[in-house]
């Protein structure tokens, strides 16, 4: 679809934050200006799929800030199909900075009540039967696969633990098929009380999958989804200052937080070489107020 500079996207972490330990980052906020990180590679199986099925529209859920809706609609317009994408909430004028972008990329939007949103099925029942449907933030088989393809950007190795946020857990089940049997791949959940995320990744993993090593960490939500302080935000600004490392509030602020904080407890040691994955999202930022972020 594009082309990705694999030459730019291994940095490794120097300073005290990360005690020196062996620690790098595969930065796919950089591999393009909007289907940035992890999403890209959520979608691109889904989208290959729907072009030999023949559809020519694309449809799927998300809320006024996603990542997913606008990726989705700007790799769409590269893949010359369709999109429509439905809204949680009311529509709101002005619209947000991120569904202003979708709809410049040729998306369609549809609004929907909190309350009907809860009824996807019926929602995708009632609308167009010649779309294509995928599902909230891309989870499925298809997105686990696409995303298994993140690690054939590094000599994977070299690494003991790979480290990603996770939401839907998608891409953590990707990076799962893809790793080595004794690896072992960390998810930092940044929702709260989301304790079924375990089986929601198991559902996309074969027995094969299910026999390696992994493990999901949960108390780094900083009171739940898009939720942040002063702590997390001063955070951001030394891993800026310190590494030229920017991270996104929603995500990968929580899960860059996480590994400093198991750092400095030891539970990552010397021992260890880790492997970051940088999910992108920095677009998110753009809701936060002018002057609480110094990039
Ligand atoms: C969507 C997103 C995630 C979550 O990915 P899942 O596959 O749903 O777990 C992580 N990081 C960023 C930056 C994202 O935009």
């Amino acid at each position: 679809m594009f082309h990705i500079d694999k030459d730019k996207l291994l940095h490794s972490l120097n300073s005290d934050l990360f005690n020196k330990i062996n620690c790098d980052v595969l930065r796919l906020d950089n591999i393009h200006n909007v289907i940035s990180g992890n999403k890209y590679f959520k979608l691109k199986e889904y989208l290959k799929d729907a072009k030999e099925k023949g559809f020519k529209t694309i449809a799927s859920f998300g809320g006024a800030y996603s990542n997913h809706i606008v990726a989705m609609a700007c790799a769409c317009k590269e893949f010359d199909l369709q999109t429509v994408g439905f809204i949680r909430g009311d529509e709101n004028t002005p619209l947000s900075h991120t569904l202003k972008h979708a709809v410049e990329y040729g998306m369609e939007l549809q609004f929907v009540s909190r309350e009907d949103y809860r009824k996807k099925e019926k929602i995708i029942a009632d609308t167009n039967k010649n779309y294509y449907w995928i599902d909230e933030g891309g989870y499925g088989k298809l997105g686990a696969a696409g995303a298994a393809d993140i690690l054939s950007f590094v000599n994977k190795d070299k690494y003991t633990k790979i480290f990603c946020a996770c939401g839907t857990g998608t891409t953590m089940a990707g990076l799962i098929k893809a790793s080595l049997p004794e690896q072992k791949v960390i998810g930092i959940n940044v929702l709260k009380g989301y304790n079924n995320l375990i089986d929601d990744i198991e559902l996309l993993l074969d027995e094969n999958d299910k026999r390696k090593l992994y493990e999901i960490i949960n108390g780094y939500h900083f009171g739940g989804y898009a939720k942040a302080n002063d702590e997390l935000y001063a955070f951001m600004n030394l891993l800026w200052k310190k590494e030229n490392v920017p991270a996104d509030f929603v995500y990968t602020a929580k899960l860059f937080y996480a590994i400093n904080d198991m750092v400095q407890k030891q539970k990552i040691n010397s021992k260890d070489s880790i492997l970051i994955i940088h999910s992108g999202g920095l677009q998110g930022n753009k809701s936060l107020g002018e002057n609480i972020l110094n990039f």
